[in-house]
């Protein structure tokens, strides 16, 4: 874990003072609604955030509780399991036993305090569809159940604000890698830019086709429609507030609604900005080969975190186990994140590689992807291996380093990408990865972890050379009111 002076502290203000009475009201209330996912959130880690580097949810499990403890429980207790392995609950000892508690018992007062400010923000909402969503939104964090309103989020349109507010990833549940943290994103919505990048929509049934992995038996899974948001980040609380700060995601997790409506890819520009200014750059410039530095650009780089998020959406979601279907990270537990993680490089940067040989995408952004997919390795892997994106990057940079696709001068410290070589290890690399997920083989994701996941030593010594380079930004958010 790096020392917190390595967080490099950013402030992030957004200007409401010219906008209408009303307006403000609304904006108001989503950030009101905010503040009670954070309190929400805290609790589930349970302790300070001032500690707190990359979030780690202590409060979710008993503390004494072990994954080989529980997975006996668990065998003991078939009828149990879906109740203590929900997303949308806490387990606590009562006796002997373990029993579920679901979240909106748990944290009660946040979640109704959530849920007012919510139906408050629906009232003055100007967008039919987003009133829609914020009502419903309210209702499902009472209850937990978020199957109808992850729909209606899906389907919002033509609002100038996103609000993406809930329990959703589960890369802090340590334990099990189940459990949702609660957050809050509010963002400003860059409508025509956005409906820009629907056009890549058309491609996902064809792209799906195209990945190499085995599918079940009577496989009917088609890529659906992905609806796209590029928005302006303008608060943030919980979960994506705390560790590394999120560039894009690609919600909701919940594979019935991805299977049904597809997904819905949010790309926050001002933090991709603001990152590549200020820890990319002074990264990559002293470890990037000099005659590639100059196919290292920002529209590459979006490009690269576009299609990693759309590849979020493909590949495997189901495995088969005894006749019935599980999710694939219900089968890979805790080793489930950083497998996605690594997926989503693989299969985005394959994915453009198609429609860049179908002339889609512009020729020349080969060598930028490429570039981009380097320099992407080299700076998450500093979030390090117990991180998914960390652990993810590092087991790429072994494999391509391994293969010659990536090469590394002694001399100048520089690393270089071999263009076709990197095209080929990445498609072999990315079928281990595809045949692990349709799987859900748990033991051997270990056995590639094992083989790995440990950082080579070039690396390390670049990582070294580099590490007065922030590892992130540290936002504090200001909206300037009056
Ligand atoms: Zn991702």
């Amino acid at each position: 874990m790096s020392p917190p002076e390595l967080w490099l502290p950013v402030e992030i203000n957004f200007d409401a003072r010219g906008l209408p009475q009303r307006e403000k009201r609304f904006l108001r209330a989503l950030i009101e609604a905010s503040d009670a996912m954070e309190e929400a959130f805290l609790r589930q880690m349970g302790r300070s955030p001032r500690n707190v580097g990359q979030p780690i949810a202590e409060a979710l499990y008993p503390p004494d509780l072990t994954r080989a403890e529980f997975e006996a429980y668990l065998e003991r207790h078939p009828d149990q399991r879906e109740a203590l392995l929900s997303p949308y609950t806490v387990v606590r000892r009562r006796g002997d036993d373990l029993i579920a508690v679901p979240y909106h018992e748990e944290y009660r007062p946040q979640v109704e305090r959530a849920a007012r400010a919510l139906r408050a923000a629906a009232e003055l909402a100007a967008s039919p569809s987003l009133q829609k969503y914020l009502a419903g939104r309210a209702e499902a964090l009472l209850g937990d159940d978020y199957y109808q309103s992850d729909v209606d989020w899906i389907n919002v349109v033509d609002s100038a604000y996103e609000i993406i507010i809930g329990p959703y990833e589960v890369y802090f549940d340590r334990l099990m890698g189940v459990k949702t943290a609660y957050m809050s994103v509010v963002g400003r919505v860059d409508v025509e830019e956005s409906w820009k990048l629907a056009a890549y929509s058309q491609y996902l049934p064809q792209l799906e086709e195209s990945l190499p992995y085995p599918r079940p038996q009577g496989h009917t899974d088609r890529a659906k429609a992905n609806a796209f948001a590029i928005v302006r980040d303008l608060y943030r609380a919980g979960d994506i507030r705390y560790g590394f700060q999120a560039i894009a995601n690609n919600l909701p997790n919940d594979p019935r609604v991805i299977s049904e409506y597809g997904s819905k890819k949010t790309f926050f520009m001002n933090m991709m900005e603001v990152k590549l200014q200020r820890i990319v750059r002074p990264l990559v410039e002293p470890l990037l080969d000099q005659d590639q530095l100059p196919h290292f650009n920002l529209e590459a780089d979006f490009m690269r975190v576009l299609f990693h998020e759309i590849a979020h959406a493909l590949g495997p979601r189901w495995v088969a186990r005894d006749g019935q279907r599980i999710s694939v990270n219900e089968a890979l537990k805790e080793r489930y994140s950083a497998l996605e993680e690594g997926k989503a490089d693989l299969v985005g940067f394959y994915s453009a590689h198609q429609l860049i040989r179908q002339g889609v995408i512009p020729a020349q952004r080969e060598l930028e992807l490429q570039v981009a997919h380097l320099t992407a390795r080299l700076r998450t892997i500093r979030h390090g291996v117990e991180q998914a994106h960390g652990l993810a990057s590092v087991i790429q940079l072994n494999h391509h380093l391994h293969n010659g696709a990536i090469g590394y001068d002694p001399d100048s410290g520089r690393f270089r990408v071999d263009g076709p070589g990197l095209n080929d290890s990445i498609r072999e690399l990315m079928e281990r990865f595809l045949a692990l997920e349709a799987l859900g083989d748990y033991e051997e994701v270990g056995r590639l972890y094992a083989e790995y996941g440990r950082p080579p030593d070039v690396v390390r010594a670049a990582l070294e050379r580099t590490a007065h380079v922030p590892v992130d930004v540290r936002p504090t958010y200001r909206i300037l009111w009056e």
